[in-house]
This record gives structure tokens, C-alpha cells and sequence, in this order.
């Protein structure tokens, strides 16, 4: 194996409190660390119960809850937090629940500066970046601020427990996709590598005992200790020709987001794998598999994953579209993305066929 002598690492200051029950026992403690003393609670509206027992938890420290997160980080959802916090006096935030609220909360963060804890009970990840999202007139827009990266974030695997099967499958597969984007970015570094690795090793384990027993705590914490490393690589590199992929799929076509990335994953992997041969060893040690394109499809099918674009919605003739739209704009990959090239990945994700690995 080569070592890579050429890197750059950058760690920001966030802190991370891992432990069943820590969403009510930490997350009061991490506000006062932080000096905050009237945080506004945010959440969607079915993670409302949930975010009411931190806002209990925070006792005098919570100056409201605002249930109102939606999916995608619509601009007026957006507006009306902005607003909600402003009128609570808020000196921060702390969004509980999924990708969405803590979506929110960053969009907030952008918008007012106000810090934010971070409280995950899915395996988005989202916590562990700098990134954030916001749909407006139809379109999403990202970007990255260092402004919006939470400054603690509250790992509690018992929340991970209400998670159903099908998401849990989805948002794990989802999470591996930063892992496996991560192994070949063009700003990996040894140390993105090594939690790619233990994060893709550990959540590739944890799936099957969440499908047999979702009331399993050992293995929620298995899959969410995964989700925080996946997590971490996604806020330290630049992802590639998936990401691009999943993006225009749930942008333009208004697929689902972790059911898309579960689907689509095994063929890009398939599609890079030649130009990414340290990546595929280290998957290969994770998965414990020859073929880590098939090893990944096996796994999605056999937890009973959606296997084809078609079944999530996608119509044929959109395959050229979403094609022509991934190839307009440059964008890192370690394979050279041509028009032919992405068509026929997308051809391939949009039947569900077993994955082909190209050879070099
Ligand atoms: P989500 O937050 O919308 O949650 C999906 C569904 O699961 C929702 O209906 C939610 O109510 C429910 N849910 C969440 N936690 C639950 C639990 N513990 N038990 C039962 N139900 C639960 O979606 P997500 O998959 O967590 O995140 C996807 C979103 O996050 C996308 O919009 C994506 O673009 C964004 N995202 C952003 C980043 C980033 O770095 N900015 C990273 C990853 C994902």
C-alpha cells in the first residue's frame, strides 16, 4: 500500500458527547459549557416529543420549541425560525432530529450567528459539517461556513431507536456513501481514511442486527459511532460523482434522499472502483468482500432496500436528463466523468441490474 505524503487536515472545534440517554443528561451540560443560556429547541414536527424532553431537560436555559423543521430547508421555513428565535431572545439553538431539523438550525446559524448544539437521530451526518442547504424558488442551494458547523454535538443512540427498519437501512447506506466518497477525494488524508474505514466497517455491521432486532442499543450505537465518522468525512472532503448524482436525482427529479443514495451507491463504486484502488482495499478490508460494489448492493437487497431508480419514481426518459444536467458542471471524481460514462451508470441504477466493476 502506498502512504499518501501529501495532504492537508483541518479540524474544527467541535466537541462530541456519545451515550444512551446523553440527548436529556448532556445536552444541558454542553448549553452551559458553551455559556448558553436561552436556546431556542428545534425540530420537526413527528420529533417533537423528543425534542420536548430536551427542552424539559434544559429547564430555564430553553427559551422556546420550534417544531416547524421541514425537508429540504424551505426559505420561508427558514424565515419563520429566523423570526422564532429573534422573538424568544435566543443565544443559540439546539436542533434535535434528522438531517432536516438540524438543517434548520444551521440555516438559523447562517442567517443570525447564533451557535448550535446538534442533536442526531438519524445517520445524515449533517452534524459533523460545515455545510448547509436551502430550497428556494424550486432550487437548492449549498454552501459551506464555518459559522454553521455545530458547535457540540449530542450522540444519543436511544433515540435511534424509534428509527423504522427501512430508514434505518436507507439513512446507514447513506452514510456509507460519505465513507466510500471520502476513500477517494481528492483532499483525503490518512486520517479521513482511517475513519472511513472503521466507520464504513462499523455501520456495515450494525445493519443486519438493527434488521433483526431494531431494539437492539448495542448495535444503534455501533451504527450511530458509524454515522459520526461517515459524518466527519463528508465535513472534510470534497465529495464526487455520487454525491453529484444524488443531488440533481433529489434536486431536479424530487427522488428521496437516502433511499436515492442507497440505490445509486454500488455503481458509482462499481464505475470508480479502477481509478480508486487504495479506496477499494480499504473498503475491502471494511466490508470484508472481493467485489465492494456488489458487497454493497447484496447488503441494500438483502436488508430489503430499494434496489432501482425506477421503483423510487424516476421516469426513463429523465436518465438522459439528470445525465446531461451531472455532466454540465466540473466537479472532483477520480474517474473522468464523460456524458456515455454517467448515462450508463445511470442506466444501471435507474434497472436495479447487478453492478458490473469496470476493470482499469
Ligand atoms: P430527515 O431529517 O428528513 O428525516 C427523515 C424522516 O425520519 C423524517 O420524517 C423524520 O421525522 C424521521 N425521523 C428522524 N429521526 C427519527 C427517529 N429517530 N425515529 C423515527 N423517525 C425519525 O432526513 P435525514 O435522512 O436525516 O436527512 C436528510 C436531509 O439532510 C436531506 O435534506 C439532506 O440534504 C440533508 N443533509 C445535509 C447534510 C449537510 O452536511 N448539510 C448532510 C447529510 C444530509
Amino acid at each position: 500500500m502506498t502512504f499518501t505524503t501529501d495532504f492537508t487536515y483541518e479540524t474544527r472545534p467541535v466537541r462530541v458527547v456519545f451515550r444512551p440517554g446523553a440527548a436529556v443528561t448532556a445536552t444541558p451540560d454542553e448549553a452551559a459549557r458553551l455559556g448558553l443560556r436561552r436556546l431556542l429547541v428545534i425540530s420537526g414536527s413527528r420529533g417533537e416529543p423528543t425534542a420536548r424532553m430536551v427542552a424539559d431537560a434544559l429547564g430555564d436555559a430553553c427559551a422556546g420549541l420550534h417544531a416547524e423543521a421541514r425537508m429540504h430547508v424551505p426559505a420561508d421555513v427558514v424565515d419563520r425560525g429566523v423570526e422564532a428565535a429573534r422573538a424568544a431572545g435566543a443565544d443559540g439553538c439546539v436542533a434535535v432530529g434528522g438531517g432536516s431539523a438540524i438543517g434548520l438550525g444551521k440555516a438559523i446559524a447562517l442567517r443570525t450567528g447564533l451557535p448550535l448544539i446538534a442533536v442526531p437521530s438519524t445517520y445524515s451526518g449533517s452534524e459533523m459539517t460545515p455545510v448547509w442547504g436551502l430550497t428556494e424558488h424550486g432550487a437548492k442551494r449549498t454552501g459551506r461556513d464555518p459559522q454553521v458547523q455545530p458547535r457540540s454535538v449530542v450522540y444519543d443512540p436511544e433515540l435511534t431507536l424509534s428509527l423504522p427498519v427501512p430508514l434505518t437501512v436507507t439513512s446507514g447506506i447513506n452514510a456509507l456513501a460519505h465513507a466510500v466518497e471520502a476513500l477517494y477525494a481528492p483532499d483525503t488524508s490518512p486520517l479521513v481514511q482511517l475513519m472511513a474505514e472503521d466507520g464504513t466497517r462499523a455501520m456495515a455491521e450494525a445493519l443486519p442486527l438493527l434488521v433483526a432486532d431494531p431494539g437492539d442499543l448495542e448495535a444503534r450505537s455501533r451504527a450511530l459511532y458509524g454515522a459520526w465518522l461517515c459524518g466527519a468525512c463528508l465535513g472534510s472532503t470534497t465529495m464526487g460523482l455520487h454525491h453529484k448524482l444524488c443531488h440533481v436525482l433529489g434536486g431536479t427529479f424530487g427522488l428521496p434522499h437516502a433511499e436515492t443514495h442507497t440505490v445509486v451507491l454500488p455503481y458509482v463504486l462499481a464505475h470508480n472502483a479502477p481509478a480508486a484502488p487504495e479506496a477499494v482495499t480499504a473498503l475491502r478490508r471494511a466490508l470484508g468482500a472481493e467485489d465492494v460494489a456488489h458487497a454493497l448492493w447484496e447488503l441494500g437487497g438483502r436488508l430489503g432496500a430499494p434496489r432501482s431508480l425506477a421503483e423510487l419514481g424516476l421516469a426513463e426518459p429523465d436518465v438522459t436528463a439528470a445525465a446531461a444536467q451531472v455532466t454540465a458542471q466540473p466537479y472532483a471524481n477520480p474517474r473522468p466523468m464523460t456524458a456515455d460514462g454517467v448515462r450508463g451508470v445511470l442506466r444501471a441504477a435507474y434497472e436495479g441490474r447487478e453492478p458490473e466493476t469496470a476493470t482499469a
